[in-house]
């Protein structure tokens, strides 16, 4: 589908209306079912929502940017009186009572929700593969995965059902899918956006963030969604922005910091010559490059498994079979109805991470593995303040080599946790990041991810434009 901009010159014009964009949207959704990437299609209500739309624009009372688009949503969102399962069985008939924040902004300013996406089981994954629904499938190549946990929205969007997708990040799963799709994915800085109303996997890391075919589609969106939320604590007192302001700033004079630890073993050879190259361009335009390091970055993986399955553990102990959601049909005791309905509702790298996350919150082994892991978090964000001492933005990839083969989740777990090497410390230390499609390896897409500075959002989606500029 056109970009955002696009849609909404041909919608200003009358060229089309806003019911035809979301009729065209819902085919699309049907002809592409193979993908799977949606779990539900809002087919009824966004048809009323995109009459309403072009009636405000008859009446010349528009609402801007965003009306009249149609917009998918990872289903661990809450959509008032739409189910909303987080890809769970244990989530299967669960019918949203309240819409989540970021979701109502985005109805606030006319864009049309159209579906709800598939994903992995409660956002835990990097591949899309643990849906209760069945995997996601990559539109470009279906024996890989479309990466994860967001692999639906990633999908919606580069299939070209939707111009653009909300996702979840807790480690990557905004990032990771954006880049083994081609299409451009932000995690904005914690506190951002409201995640009132989004389904809890590890909280101190989760954030909502766009998806969309280009920067300035992602700077819309983000920009419609960000901002302070009495429904969340930790949400941000700064003032909302207009983060494609400064799209057109080129990169002449940035200094983009480039850190010695990202570049070197572990990172397929064809991935880094894509992101080399990018690199070389962007000297060639008047950036500066500049070699740091981000010494702690090696225990990033395993401190992060550490405290995401912590909050895990706790966040999911919510779903116990009594006050809503699945319950065994078969338990006499109400020990058995917790563990019955737990067993049989939770899949299985849910029930994993949950094992593993009461195990490091144990009495005798909370020092030894919760405590550890916090301080690295702390070392770890040390040094991107550090880095950031001598540089604008970093460059890193977003992956370290191709899309995983499908079902690598079942036979190597630990493989799969390993891929989230480059995107999980800035969950870690709060960072913002936007993973930008950057040329090809094995004829699949490559994503550069470029990490900023606390809410510096709007640098780094300057900095992505000047980029696909020279993709050009
Ligand atoms: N792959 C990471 C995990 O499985 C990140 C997931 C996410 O960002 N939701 O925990």
């Amino acid at each position: 589908m056109d970009s955002i901009q696009d849609l909404q010159a041909k919608l200003a014009s009358g060229a089309v209306s806003a019911e035809a964009l979301v009729s065209e949207s819902l085919k699309k959704i049907d002809a592409t079912k193979n993908l799977n990437a949606y779990i539900s299609v809002l087919n009824e209500r966004a048809l009323d929502k995109a009459k309403e739309s072009d009636k405000r624009r008859a009446e010349g009372k528009s609402l801007g940017a965003l009306d009249g688009i149609p917009v998918a949503i990872k289903d661990n969102m809450c959509l008032e009186g739409s189910r909303t399962t987080a890809a769970s069985k244990i989530l299967e008939n669960f019918v949203a009572p309240y819409t989540a924040t970021a979701v109502e902004k985005l109805e606030a300013a006319g864009a049309i929700i159209v579906g709800k996406t598939n994903m992995d089981e409660f956002a835990m994954g990097s591949s899309s593969e643990s849906s209760f629904f069945g995997p996601v499938k990559n539109p470009l190549d279906e024996s890989r995965v479309p990466g994860g946990s967001s692999g639906g929205s990633a999908v919606a969007v580069a299939s070209g059902t939707v111009p653009c997708a909300l996702g979840s990040d807790t480690g990557g799963s905004i990032r990771q899918p954006a880049a083994c799709t081609g299409v451009v994915g932000l995690k904005p800085t914690y506190g951002r956006v409201s995640r009132y109303g989004l389904l809890a996997y590890a909280s101190s890391l989760d954030q909502i963030g766009p998806f969309g075919t280009n920067a300035a589609d992602c700077a819309t969106l983000l920009s419609a969604i960000c901002g302070i939320d009495p429904h969340d604590n930790t949400t941000s007192t700064r003032p909302t922005e207009d983060f494609g302001a400064k799209l057109d700033a080129g990169v002449k004079g940035k200094v983009i910091g480039v850190p010695k630890e990202y570049f070197g073993e572990g990172l397929d050879p064809e991935c880094k010559a894509a992101i080399d190259g990018m690199l070389k361009k962007m000297e060639a335009e008047g950036a500066t490059l500049k070699e740091v390091s981000l010494p702690h970055i090696r225990f990033a993986v395993s401190s992060y498994y550490i405290i995401a399955t912590a909050e895990a553990s706790s966040n999911l102990s919510r779903y116990d079979g009594v006050r809503y959601g699945y319950r065994s049909k078969d338990a006499r005791k109400l020990f058995d109805l917790y563990a019955k309905s737990r067993s049989e509702g939770f899949g299985k790298e849910v029930q994993r991470r949950i094992l593993l996350g009461s195990y490091v919150l144990s009495a005798g082994f909370y020092d030894a593995y919760y405590v550890q892991a916090q301080k690295v978090r702390r070392l770890i964000t040390d040094d991107f303040t550090k880095a950031f001492e001598s540089c604008d933005v970093i460059a890193s990839p977003t992956m370290p080599g191709l899309p995983l083969k499908c079902g690598m989740n079942e036979s190597d777990p630990m493989a799969v946790y390993l891929s989230d090497i480059y995107t999980v410390s800035l969950n870690l230390s709060g960072l913002p990041g936007v993973s930008v499609p950057c040329g090809k390896a094995g004829g699949l897409p490559v994503g550069l991810q470029w990490i900023g500075k606390p809410f510096q959002e709007a640098d780094l989606l300057s900095v992505a434009a000047a980029m696909e500029a020279l993709n050009k």
